[in-house]
């Protein structure tokens, strides 16, 4: 039987149901192969064709939260054991240590047009989130996992290796969803790097978005607003480069760079 029938697709909520379910089983083996959390947190389980290898799982408990009404009425119903597993409500909206009062892994088939907004959450929230395993459409995927001096690296790269270590799993093809997205899709790991960089973030992100808001021209130049002297960035090696060349670690000498001289001088 089809589970899905009863919950009609709602474009306005990135909503494309998977259908395979061995690529389903795939997707939950990424994470439980990695899981040593309590808690997992399913964002957007839709008709449940990752959920029902979750609940089953004893290892930790799931919680699933979706958007949309319907979903949640339908899972409720389908599992009426976890009845109370289902939350009805916006991830991007949610207190997380409200919702769980632990740390988590996280996982979906995420609604592809808040990936970002995603992933941003993902690395605020990351004190409470050691794992996340998702799949997003292949570009995003791509971009997160991306390495420097390729088209795909970009400030979702930076930000998200600085914290984790991102493997990419496997793509999925469009035609196993209903109904098909325009694109394909890609399965990535996160895990949460022993070590947090010790960078003050504010400064990270702010010094790694203005660098890539001009990914052609070069630091010295994409970087003027912080007024650092070229001597400076000289010295590191950094006054000719391009934001797509650096590494993320790069990017944290960078920035303490930035910052201390911005103290120093402002
Ligand atoms: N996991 C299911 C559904 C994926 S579609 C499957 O693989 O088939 C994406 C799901 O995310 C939809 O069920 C949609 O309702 C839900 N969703 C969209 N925006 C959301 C948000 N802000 N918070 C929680 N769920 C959301």
């Amino acid at each position: 039987m089809n589970k899905g029938t009863q919950v009609r697709a709602k474009k306005h909520l990135g909503q494309h149901f998977l259908t395979d379910h061995s690529i389903a089983a795939a997707i939950v083996k990424g994470l439980t192969d990695f899981c040593e959390t309590e808690y997992v947190l399913e964002i957007g389980p839709g008709t449940g064709v990752l959920t029902q290898f979750l609940f089953p799982n004893s290892g930790f408990k799931t919680i699933a939260i979706d958007i949309d009404e319907e979903s949640v009425t339908y899972l409720k119903q389908a599992y009426p054991m976890h009845a109370d597993q289902v939350l009805f409500g916006d991830f991007l909206a949610s207190d997380l240590s409200q919702l769980i009062p632990n740390t988590f892994s996280l996982i979906g088939n995420f609604p592809y047009n808040i990936s970002s907004q995603i992933v941003f959450k993902l690395l605020a929230s990351r004190n409470q989130i050691p794992l996340m395993v998702g799949m997003f459409q292949k570009e995003v995927a791509e971009r997160l996992a991306a390495s420097p001096r390729t088209k795909e690296y970009g400030i979702l790269s930076v930000l998200t290796q600085a914290y984790y270590d991102v493997t990419y799993l496997f793509t999925v093809d469009e035609h196993v969803f209903n109904p098909p997205p325009k694109v394909k899709s890609g399965v990535i790991r996160c895990v949460r790097k022993q070590l947090p960089p010790a960078i003050d973030e504010k400064w990270f992100f702010k010094v790694v978005k203005t660098a890539f808001n001009q990914r052609r021209k070069k630091l010295r130049n994409a970087l003027q607003q912080f007024k650092v002297k070229d001597e400076l960035l000289q010295e590191h090696n950094f006054i000719n480069k391009r934001a797509e060349e650096l590494t993320y670690v790069e990017f944290i000498e960078l920035t303490k760079l930035i910052q201390q001289y911005g103290e120093n001088n402002g």
